[in-house]
């Protein structure tokens, strides 16, 4: 991955590169606020040279014409090489993004090697020709649907979860025979920039998969708009996801976005809150609650809301906090010192709007990681729906505490949102629990549990959050063109009546 200079290259064309421009960007650690490493810049340029080489290689047919067969066997063998490299993934996933390694060694990485298992075992099994019913009218003819794949990819990815969120659009654009251009978030993009080296390893073709991390204002733009480009995959804000539909349209490219969130999660009056109480905690907090889909607007019947508060923060102050590489951290930093600014003011928001602070709500330096970006964990009460910091997406590890009278009032809170990612509900009764689910107007709703996402089932947005859905068989039709075939079975010219439905083409 590393350059002469010991710069990370961008990855093209099989081939660790610097950019065009020399220019280089650097990549901190939140956890102490320092540069760990450098990594070429991509621009315009880059870019354009990476959709060449995915798009030679995609005409040339080393990948898009293989067998699925053939396909599914890389794809395995890029399960076996992540686990090879588990521990300098891991390292690189925790330096760049601030991820505990303790959730990252025991669920990030074996959920991208069981992504890659799946969709091998997916693109086995997926209906690449399909035969229609044979009818006897007009005339008799052999029709079928085959699936091709899209042609060069584009990926743009969010830097939360750098690693599952890039390999959700790798695993199935390669599975589905496409090339592909993948542009990191800047924040993190090591663990992406890895992938090109593991892919290699495991017998992927050169310029199949490019990896071009640089600024979403230059290189990002560029691989929204390229005309050479088919198809686009985004990950990130709702606003960079509009803007990505522009850039889009100029070629109408195929479009999906998995945007921004602000799930409801209700808890019932009959919940069991043993596991309801630190399960609502899971649901915020995970990744500091830098989560598209994370529970951030707990919805509390007035009768318990007393007691969840009062035992969410007895939950919440026993949280360790501070170096993210240590295995009894429970959370360490949020991104970067913007993302901890933007965080605070939303603090403050939530004060200078009436809700009341229960918890947190400050910054944090812990002993040995002062420079870091770490801020405590908080919980707000007294908010109504109308509040910013319960009607934005925080990206931080904020509680919007909201009180309802009834089912119907919970319901009524729970969709007034321009989102509609992920949603949940706490209760005993499992009638009531699917009655919500359905009432639920999001795309994944849990009852009784909160992000548990699996590779074979689809992800993705209602309203505002998103276009489409990764994951699952749902996740690769994403990444294939439908084609009818129509074979016409009749020899005799006088049999084709249809044709004399145009007069001039009697003879
Ligand atoms: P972001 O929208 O700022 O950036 C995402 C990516 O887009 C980055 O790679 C960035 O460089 C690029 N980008 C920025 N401006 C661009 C432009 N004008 N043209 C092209 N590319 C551009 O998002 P983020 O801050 O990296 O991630 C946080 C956001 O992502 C949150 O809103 C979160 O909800 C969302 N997210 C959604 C999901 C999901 O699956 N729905 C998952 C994770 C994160």
């Amino acid at each position: 991955m590393f350059l002469p200079s010991g710069v990370y290259g961008l990855f093209v064309d099989g081939q660790y590169i610097e950019s065009v421009s020399g220019e280089t960007f650097d990549v901190i650690d939140p956890s102490m606020g320092f540069a760990v490493a450098q990594v070429a810049k991509g621009g315009a340029e880059d870019i354009d040279r990476a959709v060449k080489a995915a798009r030679s290689s995609f005409e040339s047919g080393v990948w898009s014409r293989v067998s699925p067969k053939e396909r599914a066997s890389v794809l395995d063998n890029i399960a076996k090489k992540i686990m090879e490299y588990a521990e300098q993934m891991a390292l690189l996933e925790v330096q760049s993004s601030g991820a505990t390694i303790r959730r990252v060694m025991s669920s990030d990485i074996m959920l991208v090697v069981d992504l890659f298992l799946q969709m091998a075992n997916f693109t086995r099994d997926f209906p690449h020709k399909e035969p229609l019913a044979a009818i006897p009218l007009p005339g008799p003819s052999h029709n079928f649907v085959i699936r091709e794949p899209v042609g060069v990819c584009g990926a743009i990815s969010p830097w939360n979860f750098p690693l599952i969120l890039g390999c959700w659009k790798i695993a199935p654009g390669l599975a589905m025979g496409n090339s592909m251009v993948v542009k990191p978030a800047s924040y993190t993009p090591l663990s992406t920039l890895l992938m090109g080296q593991i892919c290699k390893e495991a017998g992927l073709p050169d310029g199949v998969l490019n990896i071009v991390p640089g600024p979403g204002s230059t290189a990002g733009e560029t691989l929204a708009s390229h005309p050479d480009v088919d198809k686009i995959a985004f990950t990130g804000s709702t606003v960079v996801g509009r803007r990505i539909m522009q850039l889009a349209a100029g070629t109408i490219k195929k479009v999906t976005l998995e945007l921004g969130g602000k799930s409801p999660n209700i808890i019932l009056e009959d919940a069991d809150l043993d596991i309801a109480v630190p399960g609502s905690c899971f649901a915020f907090l995970l990744h500091n609650g830098q989560v598209c889909e994370s529970g951030t607007r707990l919805l509390v019947p007035q009768k318990l809301h007393d007691e969840v508060v009062e035992r969410m923060c007895h939950v919440i102050g026993r949280l360790k906090v501070g170096n993210p590489l240590d295995l009894e951290t429970d959370l360490g930093p949020v991104i970067s010192a913007q993302q901890l600014e933007t965080v605070l003011s939303y603090i403050e928001a939530g004060k200078q709007d009436g809700a009341k602070l229960m918890v947190g709500g400050k910054r944090i330096r812990p002993e040995g990681f002062e420079e870091g970006y770490y801020v405590e964990p908080t919980v707000f009460t007294n908010v109504n729906n109308d509040m910013r910091i319960a009607k934005e997406e925080i990206f931080g590890p904020v509680l919007s505490v909201i009180p309802y009278k009834d089912l119907d009032d919970a319901l009524r809170i729970a969709n007034d949102t321009i989102y509609g990612l992920a949603g949940g509900v706490w209760t005993k009764d499992p009638k009531k629990g699917l009655e919500v689910a359905r009432a639920i107007k999001a795309g994944t709703v849990w009852i009784n549990d909160w992000h548990l996402l699996r590779n074979d089932a689809p992800f993705g947005g209602y309203k505002q959050s998103g276009i489409g859905r990764e994951l699952g068989h749902f996740g690769l039709e994403e990444y294939t063109q439908v084609k009818h075939i129509h074979q016409s079975m009749v020899q005799d010219r006088q049999r084709r009546f249809w044709y004399d439905r145009i007069v001039t083409l009697k003879e």
